[in-house]
């Protein structure tokens, strides 16, 4: 077991790290304030080298995988959330096209958005299908050599400044999940409107919207992989999201700890600093296990995705990374707001944001229900198993409650006589 980074992600790491300092940190607040998309953090990002992290070089990246694309999203995270979201795009518009894409789809797509010349979105949920992806009810139907797309797709992240669009639409709307297909819509398309952007909470650098997909023609070259096995991808598609969506809360949870610790040391209240009062100093200490932890299980699962398992083999590793570290950020803002007093809650200063920020988190990408659902699914199946022998520890009551003890010679179950 090797708990170091390689020369190659240290390098990405620093990298990151610097461009968060001198790029994102001191625009952050703007950005949120103003609730425009960051051009700035985008040029930024690919002069620097990180939107191809996780490509291989034949596909123009990097090379540097899940892994080195986490420590990314991690650095930049630390101070902007939506910094974040706007790297981890790169693999939200382009993971099924990595792995389901023609030669053609993937020089055009995943070269392009390695190379900052695309950017892409994705559009899957829907106003009456989230979490019930099979459920859609958008339709692609076959129209001559192409498909005509009608429906309405909710979210779609940095669809105002997409040059294409992953659509997912039922082809054969009475096979439920088997006949749900994947298609690259270039943008823009006649057919393909921004109807309006969500108002939404928190990370606000990054616009989420309402799409009108009306008689939205695209050739038979726009289905990605084959005609209604779309659904399978689409779920592969976001497991290999889900660790890059940690590293936005692991991030954002350090970084709300650090930014409160340094408060914690500077204010003094009592005649000490705070960090003084055990009180704080123990919510500290929890804030740093639960940071620590959610980094180990997130590169883990950034580590599992590049090793390329099955899904059945890490889907649950995946979620429980993702589901650890979105909450850790929930709770870790939440904290550090309290840790600031009242100035926490002013929009001067960075907790109010992050505490914002941090609840999208435990919804995109599979909510945290729906990860307890997989994780206590590979449970039942036998899937986490940290080799245990019930019988070696004296086997399990059966219904025949106090067998057991009338073979030691205990007599009748207790309360029965
Ligand atoms: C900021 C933001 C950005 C987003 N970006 C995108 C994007 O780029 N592209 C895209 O396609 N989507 C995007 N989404 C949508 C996101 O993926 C969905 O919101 C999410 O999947 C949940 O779906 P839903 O909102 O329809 O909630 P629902 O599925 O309706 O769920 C509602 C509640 O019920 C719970 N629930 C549902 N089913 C079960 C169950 N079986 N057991 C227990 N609890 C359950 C959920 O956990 C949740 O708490 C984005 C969302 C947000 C907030």
């Amino acid at each position: 077991m090797d708990f170091g980074l390689s020369e190659q992600h240290r390098r990405v790491r620093e990298t990151a790290a610097r461009v968060a300092r001198e790029v994102v940190a001191p625009r952050a607040a703007a950005v949120d304030r103003e609730g425009v998309y960051p051009q700035d953090y985008f040029e930024a990002f690919r002069d620097a080298g990180l939107l191809g992290l996780a490509f291989p070089p034949e596909a123009g990246g990097a090379g540097a995988g899940s892994l080195g694309l986490a420590l990314a999203i991690e650095e930049v995270a630390k101070y902007d959330s939506s910094a974040g979201l706007l790297l981890l795009t790169t693999r939200l518009a382009t993971a099924g096209i990595a792995m389901a894409g023609t030669p053609e789809q993937q020089d055009r797509y995943v070269r392009g958005v390695a190379e900052g010349r695309l950017r892409g979105c994705f559009a899957l949920t829907e106003p009456g299908a989230g979490s019930d992806a099979a459920n859609i009810a958008t339709t692609a139907t076959r129209d001559g050599d192409g498909f005509v797309l009608n429906g309405t797709k909710l979210w779609a992240g940095q669809a105002t400044v997409a040059d294409f669009a992953m659509v997912v639409a039922k082809t054969d709307p009475a096979a439920g999940a088997r006949g749900v297909s994947a298609f690259l819509v270039d943008l823009p398309n006649p057919g393909f409107r921004v109807v309006r952007e969500l108002p939404k909470m928190g990370v606000l650098g990054v616009p989420v919207v309402e799409l009108d997909l009306r008689d939205c023609r695209v050739p038979a070259a726009a289905l990605l992989g084959e005609e209604n096995q779309g659904f399978r991808l689409v779920m592969r598609h976001l497991n290999v999201v889900r660790p890059l969506v940690a590293a936005r809360g692991v991030g954002l949870a350090a970084g709300a700890t650090q930014y409160a610790l340094a408060y914690a040391k500077q204010r003094r209240t009592f005649g000490r600093p705070l960090i003084e009062h055990q009180a704080i100093a123990f919510k500290l200490a929890e804030l740093a296990m639960e940071v620590e932890a959610a980094r180990l299980l997130t590169y883990r699962a950034a580590w599992l995705v590049d090793q390329g398992g099955s899904d059945r083999d890490i889907a649950h590793h995946l979620s429980i990374a993702k589901a650890t570290a979105s909450e850790v950020a929930v709770r870790a803002s939440e904290q550090a707001l309290q840790i600031l007093g009242g100035y926490g809650y002013l929009k001067d200063y960075a907790t109010e944001r992050y505490y914002r920020d941090a609840k999208q988190l435990t919804i995109v990408e599979g909510t945290s229900e729906i990860h307890r659902l997989i994780i206590s699914r590979a449970l039942d199946d036998g899937l986490l198993d940290w080799g245990y022998d019930v019988e070696a520890a004296g086997g399990l009551p059966d219904a025949e409650c106090g067998a057991r003890s009338a073979e030691r010679g205990m007599g009748a179950v207790a309360g029965a006589e």
